[in-house]
């Protein structure tokens, strides 16, 4: 690759939008490249067990991922192992700066960095991660097998990762803010039926405490009573939600309260040219199965738009599929 090399679309982030995006933007011959710091896949990496993909029963989400990855190669998408460390809206073309210093010209981007989960921000949180606080089940899972744990938040993931660790742990307690969950109800029923997890309703944890380096105790708060008490516990796992990766969003682009991208219905943000998809953009619910769908709609899109500029110039040469 030469020191600018130009591209007609420059997809940031290889979760299965970016991923779905690279297949659509192939078979729309556009001249593509996908940059992702880590293993593609992303968040879904992390999932034990992926039971709402159409078509897909039941899955691992590393395996998930695999398949997002082969079915992008197989279309010869080109992916960059590397950080992107500045997106710089241009008019007459976009220019994405890697972490090697390479700079990328493109006609259009689509930013699909994702999310972050969310932290507590409570004393101990930050000293204690890696020593007992974790905020990955499937990763941290088996170094608490047959000890006790407890699992903050109410909603999907906290449901989905209590389940998973009841099978390691000794016992799973959810720790939840008020008295319903958020979670679907088909993981809240499973909760419930599961004999291994206690839910503690009306409940935060204000601090994790360890000893000899590992978490030993928290403190719990009834947000009814304000009453305090300490429990004993090896592990905390802390599913709160989540931010989104939003660093590489250029300066005037429109953004919602919480920092997600808003964008219209085909994924366009208020700058042309550049899309933004999956968690990092402003939505009612968060699933692998609508984070491919931005990612297909983004690239249709982009394809369209990169066709209209090429036009405009004489320049025809990506094809809508
Ligand atoms: P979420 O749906 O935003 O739920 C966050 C939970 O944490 C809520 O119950 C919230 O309480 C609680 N919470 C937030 N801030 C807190 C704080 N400071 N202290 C204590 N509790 C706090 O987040 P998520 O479960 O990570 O899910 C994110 C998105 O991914 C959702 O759209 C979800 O549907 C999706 N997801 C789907 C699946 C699946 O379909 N299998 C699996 C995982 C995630 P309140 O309820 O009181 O606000």
């Amino acid at each position: 690759m030469s020191e600018t090399e130009h591209y007609d679309l420059v997809i940031v982030g290889g979760g299965p939008g970016g991923l779905s995006a690279g297949i659509y933007a192939m078979r729309a011959a556009l001249k593509t490249v996908l940059i992702e710091k880590a293993i593609p896949g992303g968040q879904v990496n992390l999932s034990d067990e992926v039971e709402n993909y159409p078509g897909i029963k039941n899955i691992s989400g590393a395996e998930l991922s695999m398949k997002f990855n082969e079915h992008a190669d197989n279309y010869g998408l080109e992916i960059i192992s590397d950080e992107v460390t500045v997106v710089d809206p241009g008019l007459d073309h976009h220019s994405v700066t890697l972490a090697d210093g390479r700079t990328l010209k493109s006609h259009s981007v689509i930013l699909a960095t994702g999310g972050t989960p969310r932290k507590l921000n409570i004393a101990g949180e930050d000293e204690y991660y890696g020593k007992g606080v974790s905020y990955c089940a499937v990763c941290d899972g088996f170094f608490f097998k047959g000890k006790d744990v407890m699992v903050i938040g109410g909603g999907d993931s906290a449901c989905e990762e209590a389940l998973y660790l009841s099978k390691l742990a000794n016992k799973v307690y959810i720790a939840h803010r008020r008295d319903a969950f958020r979670a679907s109800r088909m993981l809240q029923q499973r909760v419930e039926a599961d004999c291994n997890i206690e839910v503690l309703w009306n409940t935060i944890v204000t601090e994790i405490k360890a000893a000899d380096g590992a978490v030993r105790h928290v403190m719990l708060q009834d947000t009814q009573s304000g009453q305090q008490r300490e429990t004993p516990i090896d592990g905390v796992f802390i599913f709160i939600g989540f931010v989104p990766n939003n660093q590489l969003v250029p300066a005037g682009v429109r953004k919602n309260p919480e920092g997600f991208v808003i964008t219209d219905d085909r994924c366009a943000t208020n700058t042309q040219g550049l899309y933004a998809i999956g968690d990092l953009r402003e939505k009612y619910a968060r699933q692998i199965v609508l984070s491919a769908a931005d990612g297909c709609m983004a690239a249709l899109s982009a394809a369209h738009y990169i066709e209209t500029r090429k036009a405009k110039s004489g320049d025809r040469t990506c094809t809508l599929p």
